[in-house]
Order: structure tokens, then C-alpha cells, then sequence
């Protein structure tokens, strides 16, 4: 266990916020986690589990402990000839898993490639992208809960897991720390293709036949043309969730807006992007005083190009939500944590 004294979090968080905390623990074992809440000086704070710090915005200062869950360590559970069971760490690094995966030839996560954060904190908003969701290769995870001191392992159901969400997020929020994740991947890969860009990019890239490695690759070079590398500009990814609305609300809306775009997800609701929406309403690529801002090419993520406060990124996604919601009569959910 390592225990930093009032330290910035500005390295702690992709957005690079530069604000504080009292205390930092980095806990490798559940071991050093239990003695961390055990400490005298830690047990009447507030406490948090913190991953990559890629999905969350600090408004200000942390008043309490940081928990930075750095759980190493990829075990595989048991094999078949079709599938392996394979448990990895909550501080593993998500892509060093999924690329550890693809070199083992096992299927199932390569669409995920490039998704930045941690593995203990994959299935808090149910992570996905190109048309997978870790909710689809998930086995069960194993989570400490302080308030009933000890462990238990969720299932898939237990974890009701859904868009962006499971109860991690909301009947558990704070009150479960994951310490590891067990996913179910297959060695005979069923390549899925048919989202977004990929098959363009596998086309540009002269690949015919495309095994997960090829997939994975296409992903990543997409996603690095799309999205700015949090190691530059200061982001979270997506701040927004796409709206998912009913039917009916979205006939209404479509025969003042026809052009409005729309993803049909059931019999009675439909998805409209966000980022259009957002661009819409006139945000896509605005800066505010130099400092942050809506990304240039990709409206639904917000951006501090440096010296942007938590509060001052918070109060532009409120405005956002505002303009969207006098425009539209769509209420956009915020996916990132703001803390
Ligand atoms: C450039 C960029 C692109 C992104 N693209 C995607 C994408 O395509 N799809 C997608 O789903 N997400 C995406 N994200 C969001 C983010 O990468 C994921 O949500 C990721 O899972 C967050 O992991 P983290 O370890 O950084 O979590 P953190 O930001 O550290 O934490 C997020 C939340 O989980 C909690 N938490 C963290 N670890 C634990 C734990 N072990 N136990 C309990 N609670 C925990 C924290 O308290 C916090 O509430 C993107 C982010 C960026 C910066």
C-alpha cells in the first residue's frame, strides 16, 4: 500500500483537472484495500475507487480518501476447446487486457480496443463500442463491499447491466469496490464488422479475410482519427449518453426536425445522437477562453485544452443540456461522473 499526502489528482484524471485530495492510497490486494479502510486517520472520510480516471470530472477538490484500485494480474479460470474463462485484475489496464486477449487468439472484446481506464472499472457504465458491450463476454466479477466487510461475486443479472449503466452506478454507487472481472471469450471468433467504420477502414487498409487482430487494429486507427488522445487534450470521452427516447415523443420531434438522424433500438423507443444534437444547437467546436471546450470534430466530447476548471466544463454541459432541451424537448443524461 502507498499513501500520498495531499497530492494533485491533475495525473490521476484524462480531463487533467488540476484539483486535490487529502490522502491517495494505492491498494494492490484486498488485503491492502481492507487495512486502507482500517487506517485511523482514512476511517471517518469519504472515500472513492478510482481506476484510469478516464470517466469522471472533479468540480473540486476531493474531500476524503482516493481508493486507486491498481489490482494487477490475468489468470486464466478454466479452457475448452471453444472457450477460455479468463479473470483479470481491476487495475489492469483495459486495452493491455484486450490485446493480451487478441496475441492469446481469444474472441470477444477486440472492438473494444483502444477504450481507455481500467478493468475494474469496465462494467460501472457496461463499456462498449462498435456494437459490443462487455456485458456480451462477461462472467461475473468480484466486488469488496465495506459496508458488509467482505466480498461477494455478481453475476451478470445481479450486475443489471444496461446502456452506459449497471447498478454500480446506481443502488451501489460508492458502495462496492471491484477488485476483478471475469470474462468468458471464445476461440472461435465471430468477426462483427458491420458497425460504424470498420469494414471501410479494413477495405482502406487492404484486408480481406480480417481475424480479431485485423479488427482491433481497424478499430484503433479509426478511433485515433476520431477522438482526441486524452494524453494531448484533456477529455473523458463521450460526455454525453445518446438519448434514448419513446416512439411518440420522437414522431413529434421528427415532423418539426425530418433531418434529425435515429436509431430504431426497440418497438417503442428510438436513439438519436447526441453529437448531433449538440452540433445542432451550435457547440461543436467552440472554445471558451482558450482554455476548454467542445471538440472540433467530435461534439459529444468536451475538451480542456489546458488550465479549464472541473466547475467551468460542468456549467458548459449544463448549457448544453439547456440548448438541446429548448430546441429538441430532448433531455441529454451526462455519462461522465462528476465529482
Ligand atoms: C478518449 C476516450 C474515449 C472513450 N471511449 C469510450 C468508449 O468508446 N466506450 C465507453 O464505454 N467508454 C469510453 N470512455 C470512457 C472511459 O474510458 C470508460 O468509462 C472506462 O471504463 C473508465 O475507466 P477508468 O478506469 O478510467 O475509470 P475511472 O474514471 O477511474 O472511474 C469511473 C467511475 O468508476 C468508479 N470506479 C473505478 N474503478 C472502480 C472499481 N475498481 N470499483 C468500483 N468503482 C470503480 C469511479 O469511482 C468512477 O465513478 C472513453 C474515455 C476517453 C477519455
Amino acid at each position: 500500500m502507498e499513501i500520498l499526502h495531499n497530492p494533485s489528482l491533475k495525473s490521476f484524471n484524462t480531463f487533467g483537472i488540476d484539483v486535490k485530495a487529502p490522502y491517495l492510497v494505492r491498494v494492490n490486494s484486498l488485503v491492502d484495500l481492507q487495512k486502507a479502510y482500517d487506517l485511523p486517520e482514512l476511517r471517518d472520510l469519504n472515500k472513492m475507487a478510482l481506476g484510469g480516471g478516464s470517466n469522471l470530472l472533479f468540480t473540486q477538490d476531493f474531500a476524503g480518501a482516493i481508493i486507486k484500485m491498481d489490482f494487477p494480474g490475468i489468470e486464466v479460470l478454466d479452457e475448452t476447446e471453444s472457450h477460455v474463462i479468463v479473470k483479470a485484475g481491476a487495475g489492469v489496464v483495459w486495452h493491455q487486457f484486450v490485446l493480451y486477449c487478441i496475441e492469446k487468439g481469444w474472441a470477444g472484446i477486440e472492438n473494444m480496443s483502444l477504450i481507455p481506464g481500467n478493468v475494474g472499472a469496465a462494467p460501472m457504465q457496461n463499456i462498449g463500442a462498435y456494437g459490443v458491450e462487455i456485458n456480451s463476454v462477461f462472467e461475473s466479477l468480484e466486488a469488496w463491499l465495506p459496508e458488509l466487510g467482505s466480498t461477494k461475486t455478481f453475476s451478470k443479472k445481479e450486475c443489471q447491466f444496461g446502456y452506459r449503466m449497471s447498478i454500480f452506478k446506481t443502488e451501489l454507487k460508492n458502495k462496492a469496490y471491484i477488485t476483478s472481472v471475469t470474462f468468458k471469450l471464445s476461440k472461435s471468433p465471430k468477426i462483427n464488422t458491420t458497425y460504424g467504420a470498420i469494414e471501410n477502414e479494413l477495405n482502406v487498409m487492404g484486408i480481406k479475410n480480417p481475424g480479431i487482430k485485423d479488427v482491433s487494429n481497424a478499430v484503433i486507427r479509426i478511433r485515433q482519427s476520431k477522438l482526441p488522445d486524452p494524453k494531448e487534450i484533456g477529455n473523458a470521452g463521450s460526455f454525453f449518453k445518446n438519448p434514448v427516447i419513446s416512439k411518440s415523443q420522437f414522431e413529434a420531434i421528427h415532423t418539426k426536425f425530418p433531418e434529425m438522424p435515429s436509431y430504431r433500438i426497440s418497438k417503442n423507443e428510438v436513439k438519436v445522437p447526441a453529437g448531433w444534437l449538440i452540433e445542432q444547437a451550435g457547440f461543436k467546436g467552440k472554445t471558451y477562453d482558450n482554455k476548454y471546450g467542445v471538440h472540433k470534430n467530435q461534439a459529444l466530447v468536451l475538451v480542456n485544452y489546458g488550465g479549464g476548471t472541473g466547475q467551468e466544463i460542468y456549467d458548459l454541459s449544463t448549457k448544453i443540456i439547456d440548448a438541446v432541451l429548448t430546441t429538441y424537448n430532448i433531455e441529454l443524461e451526462r455519462e461522465v461522473n462528476i465529482l
